[in-house]
């Protein structure tokens, strides 16, 4: 038996959850003793999808790396770090979209773009990125919509042109 259960959430749970930012830096001193910081305490998580399970590793892979080898924990970090910033940036364009911007998205997704998606690692998309526009155009569409006035600036606009042209 099916049983068909009403359009609304029974429960809901929101966990708070470590996001990335650009300016965050998961290095200091407690007293004289330097201290590194890793994983979700380190915000070392992809902002869209709140994943941070492989980016946490490379992070504690990045410590390690600087303790063994006397090198800066920062320079350690740029891989992440630039991985990290790229989804932080798509999150800023993606929170740009409308609907109809997210059906542009959603459209563009070709199979050739599916198939090159599969092949690549999603934590490590920063070398690569700059290749989808160029398998599939529709894309710098989307980009062009992320780029247009943030809806509320651009409301307040149009009421105020509605207003002096009425
Ligand atoms: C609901 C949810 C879904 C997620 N889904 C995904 C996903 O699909 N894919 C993905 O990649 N990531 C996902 N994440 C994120 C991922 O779980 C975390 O980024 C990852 O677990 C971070 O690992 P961590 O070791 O840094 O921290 P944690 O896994 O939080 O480990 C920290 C550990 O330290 C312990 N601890 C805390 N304080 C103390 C203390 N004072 N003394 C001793 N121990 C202490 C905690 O009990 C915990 O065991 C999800 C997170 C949430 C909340």
């Amino acid at each position: 038996m099916v049983r068909v259960y009403p359009k609304r959430s029974v429960s809901s749970v929101t966990p708070k959850v470590a996001l990335h930012h650009p300016r965050l830096k998961p290095w200091g001193n407690v007293g004289r003793i330097p201290v590194y910081l890793v994983g979700d305490a380190a915000s070392q998580v992809k902002v869209p999808t709140a994943g941070g399970t492989v980016t946490g590793i490379q992070g504690a892979q990045a410590a390690a790396n600087s303790l063994l080898n006397g090198t800066s924990y920062k320079a350690e970090l740029r891989s992440v770090k630039r991985e990290l910033e790229l989804h932080w940036f798509l999150r800023i364009l993606l929170e740009r979209l409308d609907n109809p911007g997210y059906d542009l998205l959603v459209g563009a997704l070709s199979s050739r773009l599916r198939a090159f998606l599969g092949r690549h690692n999603r934590d490590s998309m920063a070398p690569i990125f700059w290749r989808l526009p160029l398998l599939e155009p529709r894309l710098f569409q989307v980009a062009l919509k992320c780029l247009r006035w943030p809806s509320r600036i651009s409301q307040a606009y149009s009421r105020f042109f509605t207003f002096f042209a009425g």
